[in-house]
């Protein structure tokens, strides 16, 4: 059995994170998803508990979709969760180049145990980002085309509190 790691701040889940969780669970007998905080990150709009329960009601019905949360480093939470793999997704030279140092530190730091598989979205999806979808939101213009209907409804109602 083959579990991977697909780690993120899903801030929020994307239809390009969609598309690369597909191809994951398509690839793979159980994905993760493991929902960190980012430190770098820090105008977070959902909490981590809201971002896991959107991704938890998206895919109650996909069996080989796990969600979880935890803290620490990516590498050590693969390593508990006894996956082989960390996936990411690819979109641009800019990931590309933060990616590429990710995964050796990731791999120096596990001691060769977990490695990096990268996956590119679909093109639809390809530029897609949680950062944008906020910006769309807070012009006030339509998101559907970029997250799934449960995830919109949510960040209308926070907008609005
Ligand atoms: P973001 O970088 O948009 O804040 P996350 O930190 O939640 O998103 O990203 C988790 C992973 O998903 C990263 O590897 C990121 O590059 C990837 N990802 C996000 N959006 C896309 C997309 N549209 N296409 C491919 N990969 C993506």
């Amino acid at each position: 059995m083959t579990k991977v790691l697909y780690p993120g701040s899903f801030d929020p889940l994307t239809k390009g994170h969609m598309n690369i969780i597909k191809q994951a669970y398509e690839l793979f007998d159980e994905v993760i998803i493991a929902v960190l905080q980012n430190p770098l990150k820090t105008s977070g709009l959902l909490t981590i508990e809201e971002r896991m329960e959107i991704i938890k009601n998206i895919y109650q019905k996909t069996n080989n979709v796990k969600v979880i949360t935890a803290n620490g480093a990516a590498v050590d939470i693969a390593l508990l969760y006894e996956c082989k793999a960390i996936i990411r997704g690819l979109r641009s030279l800019s990931d590309y180049d933060y990616e590429v140092k990710l995964q050796q530190i990731n791999k120096e730091i596990s001691n060769n145990k977990v490695n990096t598989i990268c996956l590119f979205a679909d093109k639809e999806y390809q530029f897609v980002s949680s950062s944008m979808v906020k910006e769309i939101l807070n012009l006030n213009k339509d998101i559907s085309k970029y997250v799934d209907p449960i995830v919109k409804e949510k960040m209308l109602i926070k907008k609005r509190s």
